[in-house]
């Protein structure tokens, strides 16, 4: 729908939030581009759908997500990449390990005009640990950030270092 009158929006918005399509989270961190994974594509090797609403629903406090800021997560369920997880500031990609589902994190990687490939986090976790990998990843933002700092800044500033100690602490 490509224009809506002023006078119809608010009755729009109530029937496109009975159907919980109405979430106010454009730009922030639960904006998730995900592929269809295995729940959908033939060629995938795990999950994707899934794992993102496991992740949405740890991350559900928009008062977090808006002092998050500006974030991307691109989830892709095989190398084919079409959710480009390498340009994600987070990127998630899904891998098949002895026929179980593995997940790889990239971080700083960008589509913007300074574009970056994100460097890989580390040894792939087990699907049970990517969500709580996410949260120690914001959590580690939110700590060590300067004032102002998105997320793609502090990862140029401090490398990746302090997520992977964070991420890897128990492994
Ligand atoms: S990235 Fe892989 S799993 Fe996802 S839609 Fe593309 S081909 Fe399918």
């Amino acid at each position: 729908m490509a224009d809506v009158n002023q006078a119809d929006l608010y009755g729009l918005w109530q029937q496109l939030d009975t159907l919980k399509l109405a979430t106010p989270n454009i730009g922030t961190v639960t904006d998730i581009i995900c592929c269809p994974g295995l729940d959908f594509c033939s060629l995938a090797n795990a999950s994707s759908i899934s794992v993102v609403k496991e992740i949405n629903e740890a991350l559900d406090d928009v008062d977090y997500q808006h002092d998050i800021g500006e974030l991307t997560i691109n989830m892709s369920g095989c190398m084919n990449g079409c959710a480009h997880q390498s340009v994600g500031h987070i990127g998630i990609l899904g891998v098949d390990k002895k026929g179980t589902e593995w997940y790889q994190i990239t971080l700083g990687g960008s589509s913007a005009n300074e574009a970056a490939i994100g460097e890989r986090l580390g040894p792939a976790v087990a699907k049970n640990e990517i969500t709580k990998a996410i949260t120690t990843i914001l959590d580690v933002y939110v700590k060590q950030r300067l004032e102002e700092e998105s997320f793609l800044d502090m990862v140029k500033r401090v490398g990746i270092t302090p997520f992977k100690e964070q991420v890897y602490a128990d492994y």
